[in-house]
């Protein structure tokens, strides 16, 4: 099941992994943006309330202002003068102090108005009105129910206040307060995206400022005003679309005030919430996998491939190849270090095989008791330095050695001896290997072989008469001997090659000089005269 996971590369199933969580998380982020969605359309509702009773209250604080201001004007001298004009003055002052009365009056207990301001307010008779005869009837203050002006057509109210002399009516002083007022004051400083309606007891609507003007007069469904006094309920009056009402009561009229709302209003704002809190999710998501995905490459998949890199590099047989760890985290520069480590001790072990690899060959090339070249190295060495004059050109020369009678010198001075006379010319031979190309080698029981390259006859000749005189000045005793002393014979030859000469050509004419040279009388230097050139 998972092995198509493990095809992917490390960052991409890093970033699956983290789809996953993010799934987990953003279900669980679901749950609670619905929650909190939920909670802001309650907020928003609350807030609908709040205003409510903010209004309300508002609107019970003027009708309280209202009843204080008349108790005070009943007492007013005006206000018990006959004259018609007498209580304008001190009216008029009340009508600027409280704005949203409309008229105030001085009404007979007849019901016939006396005095009036303003002076354009027009004068009927009151006398059935219910809120006068409650005035009389209370002897107390008085607001009418919701009215609609006869005379304007716009909404108001009528506060009463009976002037009591001796607790008996003697008149009424009437204000009227433009609702119409009121709710646009509200309106302006509450209403926010929503409309606010002033309600009477039944529900149905005297002033909506914001609603259409056809609002007024509609009757609110039962079913918006579930709890009593004060709550929130919805209504698809108007015009079918549905709006959360919040609702408070005012008391000194038994009606209502109410704030509206279309829902879906209050669900898109909710909504938009939602869209924020859902992009920031998704921002945070790209952003975490940018993070995993650049982390990845640098934490991770660069320490893998430098490991690797300097792995394939040491395979490939760069034994220098080592990992800089210095940008590593601890677990890749632990496995870092181990790699150079290692490098380490293979390099060391390498090495150590070379040297011992060198010093076998070094072994396999060396004659053990002279420590001369032995004949496998003289061989190996005549066949490259055949082809590199071959390529040059250039001339060859090889110098045998045999040394004279030296079967007897061992018959009569020991094995021992000899071997240490063997030593001696070996010694004094090497002194002649001058040249990097030269190459002294023993190559039998008692004859030497000198190498020289690029070397020609006379020279070569040369250098073999020294060595026939260094061998005679070491003056080793040998009594059946050419003088009493250890002697040799030496055969030179010389040769110049061309490509594809055969090495053992110059042997054979050394070996042909060398007999000459026993045959001459021993303990002299015989040259091969032919001038051998080899074409292939
Ligand atoms: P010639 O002058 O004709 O060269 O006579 P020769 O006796 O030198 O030549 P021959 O080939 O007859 O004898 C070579 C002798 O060299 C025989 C052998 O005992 C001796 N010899 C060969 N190798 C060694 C060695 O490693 N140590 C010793 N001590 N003697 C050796
Ligand atoms: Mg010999
Ligand atoms: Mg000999």
């Amino acid at each position: 099941m998972l092995a198509p996971l493990f095809r992917l590369g490390l960052r991409a199933n890093l970033l699956l992994l983290m789809a996953f969580a993010s799934i987990v998380l953003g279900a669980d982020r679901l749950r609670q943006i619905e929650h909190d969605r939920n909670d802001a359309i309650l907020a928003a509702e609350i807030g609908l309330l709040d205003r409510a009773n903010r209004v309300a209250e508002r609107h019970n604080t003027l009708f309280t202002d209202t009843r204080v201001v008349l108790s005070q004007a009943v007492r007013l001298p005006e206000a018990a003068s006959a004259s018609e004009t007498a209580c304008r003055e001190p009216f008029q002052q009340i009508l600027d102090d409280l704005v949203w009365l409309g008229s105030v009056a001085v009404v007979s207990l007849s019901g016939d108005v006396t005095c009036v301001a303003p002076a354009s307010a027009v004068a009927v008779n009151l006398a059935d009105r219910p809120y006068f005869r409650a005035a009389l009837e209370t002897g107390a203050f008085t607001l009418s129910d919701y009215l609609i002006s006869r005379q304007t057509g716009m909404p108001r109210l009528a506060a009463a206040m009976p002037r009591l002399v001796d607790g008996r009516p003697q008149s009424v002083v009437i204000a009227s307060i433009d609702l119409g007022w009121l709710a646009r004051l509200a309106q302006q400083t509450e209403s926010g995206a929503a409309d606010i309606l002033l309600l009477d007891r039944n529900g149905t609507v005297i002033v909506s400022p914001g609603l259409p003007g056809t609002a007024v007069g509609t009757t609110l469904d039962e079913g918006a005003f579930a709890v009593a006094p004060s709550g929130l309920g919805r209504t698809r009056a108007f015009d079918g679309r549905t709006r959360v009402v919040a609702y408070a009561p005012l008391e000194a009229t038994g009606g209502m005030v109410a704030v509206l709302r279309e829902e879906s209003a209050i669900v898109a704002a909710a909504n938009a919430d939602i869209w924020i809190s859902a992009l920031a999710f998704l921002g945070m998501g790209i952003l975490c996998g940018l993070l995993v995905w650049f982390g990845g490459q640098t934490f991770v998949l660069r320490p893998l491939r430098m490991i690797s890199h300097e792995a394939g590099r040491f395979g490939g047989g760069d034994l220098t190849a080592r990992v800089d760890t210095s940008r590593f985290v601890p677990e890749f520069a632990a496995l870092g270090r181990s790699f150079s480590a290692m490098a380490d001790r293979l390099a060391a072990q390498d090495a150590e095989l070379r040297a011992a690899n060198a010093r076998l060959h070094d072994l396999a090339a060396t004659d053990g008791m002279t420590g001369l070249a032995n004949r496998r190295r003289f061989d190996e060495q005549l066949v490259v330095e055949t082809a590199r004059c071959a390529r040059k050109r250039a001339p060859m020369s090889l110098i045998m050695v045999d040394i004279d009678h030296f079967k007897r010198f061992n018959d009569r001075y020991g094995h021992l001896a000899g071997d240490d006379c063997l030593r001696q010319v070996a010694a004094t031979l090497r002194a002649f290997s001058r040249r990097p190309g030269d190459l002294a080698a023993r190559t039998g029981g008692e004859e030497f072989s000198l190498l020289l390259p690029e070397c020609g006859l006379a020279d070569a000749a040369a250098i073999a008469e020294e060595i026939r005189a260094a061998i005679a000045a070491m003056a080793i005793a040998h009594q059946d001997g050419e003088g009493g002393h250890v002697s040799a014979s030496i055969g030179v030859a010389s040769l110049r090659i061309v490509p594809g000469a055969a090495a053992e050509t110059l042997v054979h004419a050394a070996d042909a000089a060398l007999y000459a040279a026993k045959r001459g009388g021993r303990n002299r230097v015989a040259r091969h005269e032919d001038r051998l050139t080899l074409v292939s």
